[in-house]
């Protein structure tokens, strides 16, 4: 489907990653999600076409691309695997904050690697003390010479068993500091003294999510992500292109649930007529495409800005909160027009639900969204 936003490169790179999603991943979606197996196979695939983080500069594997086409491009993925595209997720927005922050050599270590599909950088500032509030957290780290001293928990994090670093929020500075007393830093995880344990969660197993532990942890200090003390100001501002490729992704997993659904009610019949006789039926589909199709020019619209370098922090926050929610309610109504069939593990149908509800509270739940979008309205309201 096109739309305003898209131009011949984007309609290019949609049919590549379309055809990679469709031939390659919609097939094993089921089997690695039941086995809790993410394949590294096809994500070295995936880096060989391109399709991880275009974004980012050519020095760093990519090719200076428009935010705009990673949108496209998760929104692509979600649609054969909604677990697999965490990859290009994880991928843009660590991508954005090494490319930005990280000392250039090491940005152009890590990042080739991830745009190649050879490895996956994790990224963790939740805490078991809370992840709304998340400037209040207390992960410790102390310099000691050329090194950084780590100790501690980081909780929730996604995709912390195949991941190979991870990005990371700790105090460096005082509790009262709050969000100013606040490093960023890449950690390889392969140092002395991490060790990780994953959840048992009802969606998303293949990326799996969980704990990583730093007991004495040394990290050298070139590892550290902008200025000390300022990580958490600097780098979160990030997360507003992650909110709006989240959106992409839910809402992919919903049109595919959709399409899917629009197909059945032609065929399947019901006193002696198809359901797509039954407008019972047909206006809800009819309601549910018209919201989904809102609600993904709202996230094009977000990278657009973002590519324009205009300010775009509310439109992100609704990205994150409206679509993983839409989402879970089409995919659910789609479901129910499945019948029995639709509860059955035979279809992925309740897989995709399991998967996108997570997404209603990763990156942020619907109640911190609405805070910000609240905050931004009203400072531009201030401002005039
Ligand atoms: C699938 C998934 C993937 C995730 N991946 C990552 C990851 O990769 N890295 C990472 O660091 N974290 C990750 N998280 C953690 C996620 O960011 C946190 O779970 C989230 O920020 C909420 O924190 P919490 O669970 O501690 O809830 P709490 O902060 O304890 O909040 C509990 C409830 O209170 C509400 N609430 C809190 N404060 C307010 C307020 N001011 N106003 C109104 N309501 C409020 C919340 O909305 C929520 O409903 C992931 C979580 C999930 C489920």
């Amino acid at each position: 489907m096109h739309t305003v936003f898209d131009d011949d490169d984007l309609i290019q790179v949609r049919e590549v990653a379309q055809k990679f999603a469709q031939h390659r991943l919609a097939d094993g979606y089921m089997v690695r999600e039941k086995s809790g197996y993410f394949d590294m196979d096809l994500l070295r695939e995936m880096g060989s076409l391109g399709l991880i983080a275009p974004e980012l500069n050519e020095d760093f594997g990519g090719i200076g691309a428009k935010f705009l086409l990673s949108g496209v491009i998760i929104e692509e993925i979600a649609k054969a695997d909604f677990n697999f595209a965490y990859a290009p997720l994880l991928g843009s927005l660590n991508g954005q904050i090494l490319q930005n922050f990280a000392r250039p050599e090491i940005a152009k270590d890590w990042l080739c690697k991830v745009t190649a599909g050879e490895e996956l950088v994790a990224i963790a500032l939740t805490e078991a003390r809370g992840g709304s509030d998340a400037a209040n957290l207390g992960l410790r780290m102390e310099r000691e010479g050329n090194h950084f001293v780590i100790n501690g928990e980081k909780t929730s994090i996604s995709a912390n068993q195949i991941a190979k670093a991870v990005v990371t929020f700790a105090r460096t500075g005082a509790p009262e500091d709050k969000a100013h007393g606040v490093s960023a830093i890449l950690i390889p995880l392969d140092l002395p003294g991490i060790s990780t344990s994953k959840f048992s969660n009802c969606g998303q197993n293949s990326v799996g999510h969980g704990s990583i532990w730093f007991d004495n942890v040394r990290v050298p200090a070139e590892f550290l992500l902008g200025e000390e003390g300022k990580g958490f100001v600097q780098v979160m501002q990030g997360f507003d292109f992650s909110r709006s490729l989240i959106g992409l992704q839910c809402l992919g997993t919903a049109r595919q649930t959709l399409n899917e659904t629009w197909r059945y009610i032609q065929e399947r019949h019901a006193f002696g007529q198809p359901l797509s006789k039954f407008q019972g039926i047909t206006h809800q589909l009819a309601e549910f495409d018209t919201k989904i199709e809102a609600a993904r020019l709202m996230c094009l619209n977000a990278l657009w800005l973002k590519d324009k370098g205009l300010p775009h922090t509310g439109e992100a926050a609704m990205s994150k909160w409206w679509p993983p929610l839409l989402a879970y309610e089409s995919i659910h109504a789609c479901l129910l027009v499945r019948g029995h069939a639709g509860y059955s593990e035979d279809l992925p149908i309740q897989q995709r639900l399991r998967d996108v509800l997570g997404l209603q509270i990763g990156d942020g739940t619907a109640h911190i969204m609405k805070n910000i979008i609240t905050k931004d309205r009203l400072k531009q309201l201030t401002a005039g």
